[in-house]
């Protein structure tokens, strides 16, 4: 076999990619059983093997910092790095997607439930004593079960990383390769946890006395399920209406919701599609498959908002791209993409012309709205510090429960249960990238008020600045290349606290 040099990795590792995804798609969308990948795992050796590592290695160590090659290299790195992870842990991942498929609870009245669907249950339950209940049943499962194989894992990994002696330890090789500061990351999430704390405290009293009859200082994170179950509204978000409405708002910003057939809406009903909505970009930009089944209400508008949103980056990405800036990269930037359009479920002008809500019930609507942003930001900020405390070692794996609990539930208000301290982890820090593409969302968005006005999403030249300057770019430049692009001094959480504001005030 010829011998390995960036031009081939790139071919092979697309070619790779390209099946994986595939058979992905293949099997999620219901059209195949299983999906067989340790085949074309097999087939790919070589883009997964040791000289691959070393030859993104020796690229990313010798190209100049801030040119073109250098961002090549180390987007090829990072996914040699997570790919080759993938493959010592993959046993250990086969054996807990084979538990969670068939893991039950028992409910305390008596009903058998599938792990899986705990959390719906959990939420769907409106007396709190047995909600209580049927959570600790879950916890008590997660504790003797669940958790030890997540913490293996979590180990594993982190023995990997650092075997691979890229840098001092797991947080300082993350840093290294991805260019992402964790502490100043944290730094900027401890700030938002204070600035937006008695905001916080004052909102979450008034919303659990009123939805839920309760004490702030009793609220456990089984509560929150159950408060933010919002089904109140469904009826303005109906099923039947949601692909047309979505490919009518991307023609009225003046591109083709299809990109010129590129993107495939795969809608219909299928035995076997699962029920939450995906993108699956097969080839890049030439096939990218959305795929729902379109149930309707306010969640699943949210969801394929953000779906469309990775879709439409993924089909307009240019096609004289090399491999690495179509396909790899900081996916803080596709999830800001994909934000930036799901964020339209906040934006008053857009519920009014695309839903039925109406100008009567769009304030109680935003407001709500306003609740849920602040307590999904403020527990990905608690997250995030956990996450970060978690791989730095500093703390003994016995201890991290402890802190779990402390960290989420302060940030939160709702109490934490320590048997989740290690099922509630993003595999290599995708906490960050939220939180990075919530704060670039937010300079997009402010970009293109400035230019195109509030109503950016209907403006005809909106979509064809959007596809150029941004979707094109794939994740050539990384989040922070692109804020400064969009006139940002740096990403912050400034503007995501002024909106958040603006919803609760709505
Ligand atoms: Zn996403």
């Amino acid at each position: 076999m010829s011998e390995l040099d960036l031009q081939r990795l790139r071919a092979e590792g697309q070619a790779f990619m390209e099946e994986i995804s595939r058979e992905s798609y293949l099997a999620f969308a219901g059209l195949k059983k299983t999906a067989e990948l340790q085949p074309i795992y097999e087939k790919y050796e070589r883009v997964l093997g040791i000289e691959a590592l070393e030859l993104t290695l020796d690229a990313f160590r010798s190209a100049r910092a801030g040119t073109d090659e250098k961002r090549s290299a180390q987007s090829l790195l990072e996914w040699e790095i997570e790919s080759q992870a993938a493959k010592p842990l993959a046993a250990l991942d086969e054996r807990e997607i084979e538990w969670e498929n068939t893991a039950f609870v028992q409910s305390p009245d008596g009903r058998v439930i599938q792990y899986q669907a705990a959390p719906i249950e959990i939420a769907n339950t409106g007396d709190r004593a047995l909600r209580l209940a049927l959570d600790e049943a879950r916890a008590k499962l997660v504790k003797n079960e669940h958790a030890p194989l997540r913490l293996e894992r979590l180990q594993r990994e982190k023995e990997y990383i650092e075997s691979l002696d890229i840098a001092g330890d797991y947080n300082a090789s993350f840093e290294a390769v991805a260019g992402i500061s964790l502490n100043a990351l944290a730094s900027l999430c401890e700030q938002f946890l204070r600035d937006t704390e008695s905001m916080w405290a004052d909102t979450l009293a008034q919303v659990l006395k009123k939805s839920l009859g309760i004490k702030a200082s009793e609220a456990k994170r089984a509560d929150a399920l159950a408060l933010f179950r919002a089904s109140e509204y469904d009826a303005a978000f109906p099923g039947s209406e949601m692909e047309g409405v979505m490919r009518r708002q991307i023609s009225e910003m003046g591109i083709d919701p299809t990109a010129e057939g590129r993107i495939i809406f795969d809608v219909g009903d299928r035995e076997g599609k699962r029920s939450r909505a995906f993108c699956s970009p097969v080839r890049v930009p030439e096939e990218v498959y959305l795929v729902l089944r379109p149930h309707g209400g306010q969640s699943d508008y949210n969801t394929f908002l953000h779906e469309l949103g990775h879709a439409l980056h993924f089909g307009y990405a240019s096609p004289d791209y090399p491999f690495e800036f179509r396909w790899l990269g900081d996916n803080s930037v596709t999830e800001s993409y994909a934000m930036l359009f799901d964020h339209r479920m906040h934006d008053k002008g857009w519920l009014l012309r695309y839903t039925g809500l109406g100008a009567n019930k769009v304030g109680k609507f935003l407001r709500t709205a306003g609740v849920e942003e602040l307590h999904f930001l403020r527990r990905y900020c608690g997250k995030f510090l956990y996450e970060r405390a978690l791989y730095s070692g500093e703390v003994r794996w016995s201890e991290l429960p402890e802190l779990y609990v402390s960290l989420l539930t302060s940030a939160t208000g709702f109490e934490y249960d320590p048997a989740d301290a290690f099922v509630d982890v993003d595999p290599r820090y995708y906490s960050a990238r939220y939180l990075r593409a919530w704060q670039l969302q937010s300079v997009l968005n402010e970009r293109l008020t400035a230019r195109f006005d509030v109503d950016w999403f209907r403006n005809p030249s909106a979509g064809p600045w959007m596809a150029r300057e941004l979707f094109a770019q794939g994740q050539r430049e990384n989040a922070d290349e692109i804020a400064a692009r969009a006139g940002a001094n740096q990403l912050s959480f400034d503007a995501v606290i002024a909106k958040v504001e603006a919803l609760l005030e709505a």
